[in-house]
């Protein structure tokens, strides 16, 4: 069975410590009294790429040997903008690999951190093809955007840094996608604070970790446009760590609607004044619709990013209508 351990976690948080912010814990008012408990946002989206990230990024790029000739990964935006971040640092070369349906602002986001940007078919698979063959080719080293010991430790240090900030945390809502998030904060998180529960939030349209841990083992699912484009994209038939941590660790997977996801964007924005990306409001998303069983006591979700396409956010704070691909989200104002 994989498992990530606290030393790892630890180590990782020793690591990235001149790189990454420690992140506030920041209470919601608004959010406080729909839950009828303590709910508060872990800000990631304020790290020095907009995600959080940068903390997996950067632990496994600090973590490679001398000699190195160069990093490459596929991403749908936000690991592969880590990795730029990190390979600069560093002085590597970096070749991002990406698939036409990630957001223009992802891709301007990365060439300006002087990585090399590859846009490759429409899926997080053809990129990864890609991405696999540089490694051939190049000798360029490939860092996965979830499945790698590094990254998943890096991505836990928010799960240490969440107990020490809410010591009886009862409730951590984690957007989820390959599960490198979700699985190392539920791996730190378990191991410092056992009855904390842990909850996955992902889309209901191609939600591949969901769909994998219902049957039992990796399986694909179509890769469709969604206002959580973070969180679109496979786990890999051949996953080796996140898809075992997420199927143990844990409690339980909730999904949202895209309707759901649009009103959760609107909902930080007015009540909480913050600017975030889809897949970071899936955990206010769930809250909103009343689709979390409450237990009692604190409850915190992970604002996990803020880079997204600034034209769609101001139609959806507007109550337009938001079309992405051949998917259409009817607008609505937005009332509290
Ligand atoms: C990558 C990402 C996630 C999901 O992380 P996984 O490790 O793939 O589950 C959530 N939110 C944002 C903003 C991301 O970039």
């Amino acid at each position: 069975m994989a498992s990530i351990t606290l030393d790892q976690i630890e180590s990782a948080r020793r690591t990235i410590a001149d790189v990454a912010l420690e992140t506030p814990l920041m209470p919601s008012p608004y959010l406080t009294a729909l839950a009828g408990q303590d709910f508060l946002l872990k800000l990631e989206m304020i790290q020095p790429i907009g995600a959080f990230k940068l903390r997996g990024a950067a632990n496994a790029v600090l973590n490679l040997p001398q000699g190195t000739a160069g990093v490459t990964c596929c991403s749908t935006g936000n690991h592969g903008r880590g990795v730029a971040y990190a390979a600069r640092r560093r002085g590597l070369r970096a070749v991002i690999c990406m698939s036409s349906l990630v957001p223009q602002t992802k891709i301007d986001g990365i060439r300006a951190l002087g990585a090399e940007v590859k846009i490759v078919g429409r899926s997080q698979d053809d990129a990864m093809a890609e991405s696999l063959r540089l490694v051939e080719h190049e000798g360029v080293v490939e860092i996965s955007p979830f499945d790698d010991a590094h990254v998943i430790a890096g991505q836990g240090t928010i799960g240490l840094e969440l107990i020490e900030q809410c010591p009886d945390l009862a409730t951590l809502l984690v957007p989820l996608s390959g599960g490198g998030l979700a699985g190392g904060v539920a791996a730190a998180v378990k191991a410092v604070s056992p009855s904390t529960r842990v909850i996955g939030v992902s889309m209901d349209r191609g939600a591949a970790m969901h769909a994998s841990i219902a049957a039992g083992h990796p399986v694909e699912v179509e890769e469709v446009a969604s206002l959580a484009d973070s969180l679109g994209g496979g786990i890999g038939l051949d996953n080796r760590l996140s898809f075992d941590l997420c199927r143990t660790l844990l409690d339980d997977v909730v999904l949202v609607t895209e309707d759901e996801i649009y009103r959760a964007l609107q909902t930080v924005y007015y009540e909480d004044r913050l600017v975030c990306e889809g897949a970071c409001v899936v955990g206010v998303a769930a809250l909103q619709a009343g689709k979390l069983a409450p237990s009692p006591g604190p409850v915190a979700t992970i604002i996990t990013g803020r880079n997204l396409d600034m034209a769609i956010h101001a139609d959806i704070m507007q109550g337009r209508d938001v079309k992405l691909g051949d998917l259409t989200i009817s607008g609505q104002a937005y009332h509290a």
